[in-house]
């Protein structure tokens, strides 16, 4: 990086002093020009009034060396040039600065030479008897005069590259030297460096969330090894007295019930840690689909019918269809978890009342018991995963703890809410209202 930012500065630095070389050396050029222009037409002027004074004679032995001297009728034919014998030469008419002259008095211009490494600069002046009297000079091009100056610009470009390169490898250090010496285990500790402040939080955020995170891993790996203990617990036990002929003829049958039940809650475990990691995944808003809350719900009932007939409660399922676009497989994962709940914390002769009705464009679906009542105090923990109430765990009633949160979580992604009613001997209530679009992700 600080390579990246130390060449970055150099191309900077570079291109600005090749821009400014360029700009300086032209304004330069034009105002030397400038200069040089009004001399030539300051002499024009001195030779004007000398040949006013002494004609032709002006001309004697005239020793103009760079400059060439040109003196021409009113009709532009040349009468003296100092330089080629004025018969060699054309009419002069058509020069710009003759033509001015003529009609100003005075006149001007500038030219390349025929070999365009010079520009001529030309002044004429009228004289009283109507002819003109010219003066050029050769003005040197701008490689020319850069030669001139090549040693002077030649230390100056020097200098000042030496010292772009070495303000740019002291900048790009300084610029990089605070992220190195950042504390990125300590994000927010880090001082005096506004700039950085944003990344810096969203550092400290998403280290609070992984650790976050590794900690509830931890708490829920612990949680299923203690789940599956007291299964595993009872298969070994009851094997284990069959395998030692401890158990009677007539033991054996309910042994492996005993053995069977077991199995059953650990396969309800895996389902149920299953079916929470899809949640935790989120459901892809690809399986969102047009169903109906009120047949789900029927679906449900029908699946946990034997359950509730064993148990001696009565289903009753009531409202009217209620059109839901969501994804299938989480309603009838909340509608199971509720419907199950209301069967398992009950009484025989008790009633589980299943409803469902359309509501502003959305779902509600209401499963209420006439069982026992949840406790107050345990009313904020039930949706919390592996929390059992006490009376669940002590009244040996199979559960994993997860139903509820995985109706919790079903809820979230779909974008539904939850709303719980309860006191001990009332009964429970549970209303989950679905929104008109089944919200996914
Ligand atoms: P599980 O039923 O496997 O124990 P849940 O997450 O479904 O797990 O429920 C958590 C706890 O909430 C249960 O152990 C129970 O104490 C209480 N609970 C849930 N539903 C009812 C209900 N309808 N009536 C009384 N208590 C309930």
């Amino acid at each position: 990086m600080t390579k990246r930012i130390f060449r970055t500065l150099c191309l900077v630095s570079f291109t600005a002093l090749a821009a400014s070389l360029i700009l300086i050396l032209g304004v330069l050029y034009d105002y030397f020009s400038r200069i040089q222009q009004t001399q030539l037409a300051m002499q024009v002027q001195l030779a004007a009034q000398g040949v006013e004074k002494l004609g032709e004679a002006y001309f004697d032995g005239l020793d103009v060396r760079e400059y060439r001297v040109t003196w021409l009728d009113s009709a532009g034919d040349v009468l003296y040039d100092s330089g080629t014998p004025s018969a060699d030469l054309e009419n002069h008419l058509a020069r710009p600065e003759v033509r001015q002259a003529l009609a100003e008095g005075t006149g001007q211009s500038r030219r390349m030479s025929a070999t365009l490494t010079e520009r001529m600069l030309y002044a004429a002046q009228k004289l009283s008897d109507g002819t003109v009297l010219r003066m050029a000079v050769a003005q040197s091009s701008i490689f020319v005069m850069l030669l001139g100056a090549g040693q002077g610009l030649a230390a100056v470009i020097l200098l000042v590259l030496v010292l772009a390169l070495l303000l740019s490898r002291r900048l790009s250090r300084r610029i990089v030297e605070p992220l190195g010496a950042l504390d990125l285990d300590a994000p927010l500790q880090n001082t005096g460096c506004e700039e950085l402040e944003p990344l810096l939080r969203r550092l400290d955020r998403q280290q609070r969330q992984l650790r976050a995170q590794a900690e509830m891993r931890r708490q829920f790996t612990a949680n299923v090894s203690h789940e599956l203990k007291t299964p595993l617990h009872v298969i070994s036990g009851y094997a284990e007295l069959i395998e030692n002929g401890l158990a009677r003829d007539e033991d054996i049958r309910p042994f492996a019930g005993k053995i069977r039940g077991g199995v059953q809650q650990m396969v309800k475990l895996v389902e149920d840690i299953i079916s929470l990691s899809h949640l935790d995944e989120g459901a892809p808003a690809t399986q969102t689909e047009q169903t109906d809350l009120h047949a789900a719900a029927a679906a449900a009932a029908e699946e946990l019918a034997s359950e509730a007939e064993a148990a001696g409660v009565c289903l009753e399922l009531s409202g009217r269809s209620a059109p839901l676009s969501a994804v299938p497989a989480l309603i009838r994962s909340i509608a199971f978890n509720l419907i199950e709940n209301g069967i398992k914390y009950n009484h025989p002769g008790g009633h589980v009342w299943i409803r469902t009705v359309p509501e502003d464009g959305g779902a509600v679906l209401t499963v209420r018991d006439d069982g026992p009542g949840i406790p107050p105090e345990q009313q904020e923990h039930i949706f919390e995963r592996f929390y059992r109430g006490d009376e669940s765990r002590s009244k040996d009633i199979p559960g994993t703890g997860l139903g509820l949160s995985i109706v919790k979580h079903a809820a979230l992604v779909l974008g539904a809410e939850i709303e719980l009613d309860s006191a001990p001997g009332r009964g429970t209530a549970v209303t989950v209202r679905f929104p008109a679009s089944g919200k996914t992700g």
